[in-house]
């Protein structure tokens, strides 16, 4: 099937239940058991089917399945949040001694999950260039258990380079893990491109009427060989685990990476994601692919707007032949698409703010993948936890704005910018 049909029919069969045209809502804590053999069943794994909402939700499920066949992988799991999304897909490989590969451009509540709360569980994060990935292959050792890095990241608006991190992560026998919250599963699909689990923040072009915040993971297939060929560093998957009565993930012929997740991250942690939540998710998905191309072509819109404004010293946007990053998007993104976001540099701070007061038709928010135009300062807001060196390294400069550019008509946007500019 193709990603536009996907994303209005997988995972759901109208024949079923009540034959509603649209997924209902399992509105519900718990679920009956037939009898007494039936529930045994379901927590042996002998059987699938829901238990709880905190591990299973029937209108969840059929989000779970749309979305990894968008991302053409294996399997997906739904969580409460983009964050829970990164943290359950770290926890799920590193353990305390362990360590991660970070890319040096993440969106601020990435690096400050990845850098010093994870740390309190003694997981070492350490940085890598994610626009020529050179430095990333010498800091690999045989506890490094994860790279995690964002397709096109937030706020600095780089293209991964996904080719030679997937290539160095494969010899080394590295779990990949791509944040596509960005570029969306519309424009970018990295398990494609070789990546092993793909994270997003859904609260994002997801949903993309800001009406809803959720996370999914989502798994390639054949991750249990992979874990088999590297069975001393995932131990985790490939050793009984107590917690589960001696469960060996490697030996469920199910996706293992979202399975343990389900089992043991979302069993005892228990970020879940609501069943509301995850049938606004199965509404907004189906248009995403008709809002990536909108934002796109706004954005682009804007970026050369920008570009010719005589008070703008940059615009950073990869949709923009002048951008250091335009062939890799032309590479990896849909048509060259380059989504909704671009950042641009004035004089100073001052100036930056004077902007982000003077706009009319922009909100000032600190989100992204809104129907709604956004403008944010992040050194004073989403990246003013991150200390000046942090703030430097993750390429965030003081007098930077950046713009989500939602599905208004380009041409008020423009005119709103042109005035704030004046
Ligand atoms: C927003 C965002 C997150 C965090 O997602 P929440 O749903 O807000 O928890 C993670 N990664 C990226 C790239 C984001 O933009």
């Amino acid at each position: 099937m193709q990603q536009d049909t996907i994303a209005v029919h997988a995972g759901y069969n109208k024949k079923e239940g009540w034959g509603t045209m649209n997924v209902p809502i399992a509105q519900t804590t718990a679920f009956a058991f037939r009898d007494a053999e039936h529930a045994a069943n379901l927590f042996a794994l002998k059987e699938l089917g829901s238990i709880y909402t905190r591990l299973t939700n029937p209108t969840t499920d059929v989000l779970e399945q749309r979305f990894a066949q968008l991302e053409g992988g294996a399997a997906a799991i739904c969580v409460a949040s983009g964050q829970s999304a990164i943290f359950y897909a770290i926890a799920n490989v590193a353990s305390a001694g362990d360590n991660i590969l970070i890319s040096n451009k993440l969106y601020g509540g990435a690096v400050t999950l990845l850098t010093h709360t994870i740390k309190r569980f003694g997981i070492e994060a350490r940085v890598f260039d994610v626009s020529d990935a050179s430095n990333l292959e010498e800091q690999i050792d045989d506890k490094t258990k994860a790279i995690f890095f964002e397709s096109l990241s937030n706020p600095q608006i780089a293209v991964a380079d996904v080719e030679s991190i997937v290539e160095i992560a494969k010899r080394k026998g590295v779990l990949t893990v791509c944040d596509n919250t960005v570029a969306s599963a519309s424009l970018f699909n990295p398990i494609k491109w070789g990546v092993d689990v793909v994270v997003h923040s859904t609260s994002k072009y997801t949903n993309g009427q800001g009406s809803a915040i959720g996370g999914i993971i989502v798994e390639r297939d054949g991750l249990a060989e992979f874990f088999k060929e590297n069975a001393s560093k995932y131990t985790e998957f490939t050793e009984p685990d107590e917690s589960y009565h001696g469960l060996v993930y490697v030996d469920v012929p199910l996706p293992n990476f979202c399975l343990r997740i389900r089992l043991a991250l979302l069993r005892d942690i228990g970020a879940a994601q609501s069943p509301h939540n995850s049938w606004i998710l199965l509404q907004t998905l189906e248009t995403l692919s008709l809002r990536m191309e909108k934002h796109s072509n706004s954005t682009l819109e804007v970026a050369k707007f920008l570009e010719s404004h005589p008070k703008v010293k940059a615009v950073n946007y990869p949709g923009l032949e002048s951008n250091k990053d335009y062939a890799k998007a032309q590479k990896y993104f849909k048509d060259g698409k380059a989504s909704g976001l671009l950042s641009f540099d004035v004089e100073s701070y001052d100036d930056a703010k004077k902007i982000i007061d003077s706009a009319k038709l922009f909100s000032v928010v600190v989100n992204i993948g809104d129907s709604k135009s956004l403008i944010v300062h992040p050194a004073s807001t989403t990246h003013s936890q991150l200390s000046e060196e942090e703030l430097l390294k993750a390429g965030v400069n003081p007098s930077t704005i950046r713009l989500s550019i939602g599905l208004e008509d380009p041409i008020d946007l423009i005119e709103d910018l042109t005035q704030a500019l004046s």
